[in-house]
C-alpha cells in the first residue's frame, strides 16, 4: 500500500489523480487538500476517507467540519494545516497540485520529511528552483514531473547518460488562437480564451496556454527538473500534442515520448515510477491520425514565451515577478477586468518595474510576488 497525500484535490490534477486511486487498489489517500470547495472536498473525504484535509480558508474548514462531523477525518485549515500534510509520518508521495505559489513552504516541508514530490505545481520551481533542487539532491528526494511535456522529457531520458543530452524539445499544442496574429486578438473574450483545442485543464493554466506563458513558465520548470541551461531548451509547435516533448542527444538521435493528450498519464506514471502501471483509455490510432505537424512558436504576437526567456537569463527574483505579474493580470483577465493582450503589458511593466534580488529567499520570493501585486493595482488602480 502506497500512502499519498494531495494538495489541490478539488481542482483539474487532483481529480484526475484520484481517478488513478480509483483503479489502482494498491495506493491509499491519507490527506486531501483545496481551497474552498467544500461540498467537493466533503465528497471525496466520504469516498476515500483521509486522515486529515484541509481548506485554506478557515471559514471553509469550518463548515467542513460540521458536515464531516460523523467521519474520522480531522479538519485543518490554512498553511498550518498544509505544512501539516507535508511532514505526515505515513506519507510516502505528495502530489502538489496547487495553483501559485502558496505550494513552495508545502514542498520545502514535504522533501525535508523525505517524501517523493509528485510535481504538478510548476510555480514552485519557477520560483524557488534555485531552492527546491538543491535541497532535493541534498536529501536524496526525488521530484517526478506531473507535467506532461518533463514527464516526457523525464521518459525520454530514461536509461540515459544525461551528460549526452544536446537539447530538449519542449512542445506546444500553439493554444486556441495558434496561426493569428496580435491585431486579431485585441476583442479576444474570456471564453475564447478557454476553449483549449486539446486539454482540459484549470481555468488559469488554460488561459496561459492561450497567452504561450504555460510554454514559458515550463521552460524556466524544464531548467530547474533537468539541471539544462535556456538556450538549450527549444520550443516546437505541434498542434496534434500527440509527442509530448522529446530529448535531443549528443549523436543526434532523438528520443519522444508520444500518447493521447490524457494528463492521466503522466500522474500514474509519478506515482508509480518506475513501473508502468496499466492504464485504460484511447490509444493513439496512427492510420487515423495521418500526419503530424510542427511549427516555429509565433513570439511576436504570444510574447510570453520570450518574457520567460528575459526573466530566466536576469534569474534570481524575476521568474517570480513574471509568474506573480501573469497570476493576478490573468485573474483581472478571467474577471473581465482588462483585456486579453493587457495581460503581456501588465508582465512586461512589472519586470522592468522590478530590482532584482539575486539568490532570494523563501521571504523574498514571497516579497517579489507581493511587489509584482501592488505594482499591477497601482498601475491599473484596480
Ligand atoms: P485547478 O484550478 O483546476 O485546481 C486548483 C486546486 O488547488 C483546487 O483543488 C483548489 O481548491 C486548490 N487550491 C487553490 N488555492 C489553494 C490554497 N490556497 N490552498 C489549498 N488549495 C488550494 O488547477 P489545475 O489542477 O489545472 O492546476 C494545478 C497545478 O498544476 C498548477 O500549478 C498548474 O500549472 C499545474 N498543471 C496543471 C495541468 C492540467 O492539466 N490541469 C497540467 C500541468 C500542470 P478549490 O477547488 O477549493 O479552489
Amino acid at each position: 500500500m502506497k500512502n499519498i497525500g494531495i494538495l489541490g484535490s478539488t481542482g483539474s490534477i487532483g481529480t484526475q489523480t484520484l481517478e488513478i486511486v480509483r483503479n489502482n487498489k494498491d495506493l491509499q489517500v491519507t490527506a486531501l487538500a483545496a481551497g474552498s470547495n467544500v461540498l467537493k472536498m466533503e465528497e471525496q473525504i466520504r469516498e476515500f476517507k483521509p486522515e486529515i484535509a484541509v481548506m485554506w480558508s478557515q471559514e471553509a474548514a469550518n463548515e467542513l467540519r460540521v458536515r464531516t462531523a460523523d467521519t474520522s477525518t480531522n479538519v485543518l485549515s490554512g498553511m498550518e494545516g498544509l505544512l501539516e500534510i507535508a511532514s505526515m509520518e505515513k506519507l510516502e508521495v505528495l502530489v502538489t497540485a496547487i495553483v501559485g505559489m502558496i505550494g513552495i513552504k508545502p514542498t520545502i516541508t514535504a522533501i525535508l520529511s523525505g517524501k517523493t514530490i509528485a510535481l504538478a505545481n510548476k510555480e514552485t520551481l519557477v520560483t524557488a528552483g534555485h531552492i527546491i533542487m538543491p535541497l532535493a539532491a541534498e536529501k536524496n528526494v526525488s521530484i517526478l514531473p506531473v507535467d506532461s511535456e518533463h514527464s516526457a522529457i523525464f521518459q525520454s531520458m530514461h536509461g540515459e547518460n544525461r551528460e549526452r543530452v544536446s537539447k530538449l524539445l519542449l512542445t506546444a499544442s500553439g493554444g486556441p488562437f495558434r496561426g493569428r496574429k496580435r491585431e486579431e486578438l485585441t476583442d479576444i473574450t474570456v471564453e475564447d480564451a478557454l476553449r483549449h483545442p486539446n486539454w482540459s485543464m484549470g481555468r488559469k493554466i488554460t488561459v496561459d496556454s492561450a497567452t504561450l506563458v504555460n510554454k514559458g513558465l515550463e521552460v524556466i520548470e524544464a531548467k530547474w527538473l533537468f539541471g539544462v541551461s535556456p538556450e538549450k531548451i527549444q520550443v516546437v509547435v505541434h498542434p496534434q500534442s500527440i509527442i509530448h516533448s522529446m530529448v535531443e542527444y549528443a549523436d543526434g538521435g532523438i528520443m519522444a515520448q508520444l500518447g493521447v493528450p490524457d494528463m492521466k498519464l503522466p500522474i500514474q506514471y509519478a506515482l508509480f515510477y518506475p513501473d508502468r502501471r496499466p492504464m485504460e483509455g484511447k490509444r493513439v490510432d496512427f492510420y487515423e491520425l495521418a500526419s503530424m505537424s510542427f511549427e516555429r512558436p509565433d513570439t511576436e504576437t504570444f510574447r510570453g514565451l520570450l518574457m520567460a526567456y528575459d526573466a530566466i537569463r536576469e534569474g534570481g527574483s524575476m521568474p517570480t515577478v513574471y509568474n506573480a505579474a501573469n497570476e493576478k493580470a490573468v485573474s483581472l483577465f478571467l474577471d473581465r477586468k482588462i483585456k486579453f493582450l493587457e495581460i503581456y503589458d501588465l508582465i512586461q511593466g512589472a519586470m522592468e518595474h522590478h530590482k532584482t534580488v539575486k539568490f532570494p529567499s523563501v521571504e523574498e520570493i514571497l516579497d517579489a510576488e507581493a511587489e509584482a501585486y501592488e505594482y499591477i493595482a497601482a498601475s491599473r488602480r484596480f
